[in-house]
């Protein structure tokens, strides 16, 4: 079954989660990361783009806050354009962990292997696998024009971000270490970590990362600038990482109650992508025990049972 959208009743389903979930209280900023703890917890936004370019935002679209988890996306994005969907899922792997995004238990489980690049050790191990290889600034060059292409505009350095969690990333500093005991970096693992937490402290707006998500809604295909990010045949692929993993230990939850696959990030960012109808950005700081915001939580399920749409249902939906 095929079912029309209009832009305005996309438009109207925007406005109305907005609405709706604006005086939602609950949740705290992420606390183990000083300049997280001080942001603003009443900033709420929400952006979603179509593949014909035309963009819905609603609220504080563009306040530029901490990418984090959101990076990881993008990185696995180009680990997969570098050196080919096959070599990522061997050197790292697309399962669900099960577990909370920085586990080292998970790392022990999985037979030493950091399961999928959106989970912190995958993505530690992504950015060893971005070339060229020993080439700090090179690999770091590389992670920032790709987001560029992915968002249609450039992130900034949030340095006050990156200097608060590169002084507290213990945990973080670990995993790499324990990778590099398996043999599970293809890197310097200091190098490796260090592009990991700079990429986290990337200032981005709702509105970039909802072109970044319509761009992997588009094949690849970036929206805006109408130029390719990456090949086609990697979006599915991309889908099924989010998809997978998306909500940490929560993921499977999100997928049966919203049907939207998706990536949080402990900033306060959801994105969502809907394949070949758009892809979506909310922002709020307050995040549930998981470290997903619960405002942006709320936003997208309300929009998805508006709209109702599911990306598990047969009905297909085009956008007049
Ligand atoms: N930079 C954060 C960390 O590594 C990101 C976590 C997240 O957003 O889930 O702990």
């Amino acid at each position: 079954m095929i079912t029309r959208l209009t832009y305005e009743q996309i438009s109207a389903a925007v406005q109305d989660a907005y609405d709706g979930c604006k005086s939602i209280k609950g949740g705290q900023n992420a606390h183990y990361i000083p300049y997280l703890a001080n942001v603003n917890p009443g900033l709420f936004g929400i952006s979603l783009c179509l593949p014909d370019g035309r963009t819905i935002s609603v609220g504080d679209t563009v306040y530029r806050f901490g990418i984090e988890s959101v990076s990881k996306v993008p990185t696995a994005i180009l680990a997969m354009q570098q050196a080919g969907a096959q070599a990522v899922l061997e050197d790292i792997g697309a399962d669900a962990t099960g577990l909370p995004f920085d586990s080292i238990f998970a790392i022990l489980l999985e037979n030493d292997r950091p399961s999928t690049p959106l989970v912190n050790a995958g993505a530690i191990a992504a950015c060893s696998m971005v070339q060229p290889k020993g080439n700090a600034e090179g690999k770091w060059a590389a992670i920032l024009n790709n987001m560029t292409a992915l968002m249609g505009s450039e992130p900034v350095l949030i340095d006050e971000l990156y200097r608060s969690e590169a002084a507290t990333n213990f945990s973080n500093r670990s995993i790499a270490w324990l990778l590099r005991e398996y043999n599970r970096l293809y890197d310097d693992p200091e190098m490796s970590l260090d592009l990991y937490t700079r990429q986290c402290s990337l200032g981005v707006t709702a509105e970039q990362l909802a072109i970044a998500a319509a761009t992997i809604a588009d094949d690849g295909v970036n929206p805006i600038t109408k130029k390719r990010a990456f090949s086609a045949e990697l979006a599915p692929k991309v889908v099924a990482l989010m998809s997978a993993v998306g909500f940490y230990e929560h993921s499977g939850d999100w997928l049966y109650a919203t049907g939207l696959p998706a990536k949080t990030g402990v900033g306060g960012a959801i994105i969502g992508v809907m394949p070949g109808l758009f892809g979506v950005c909310a922002f709020a700081p307050p995040l549930d025990e998981s470290g997903n915001s619960v405002k942006a939580q709320a936003a997208l399920k309300h929009l998805m049972k508006t709209l109702q749409l599911n990306v598990f249902s047969n009905t297909h939906f085009d956008i007049a």
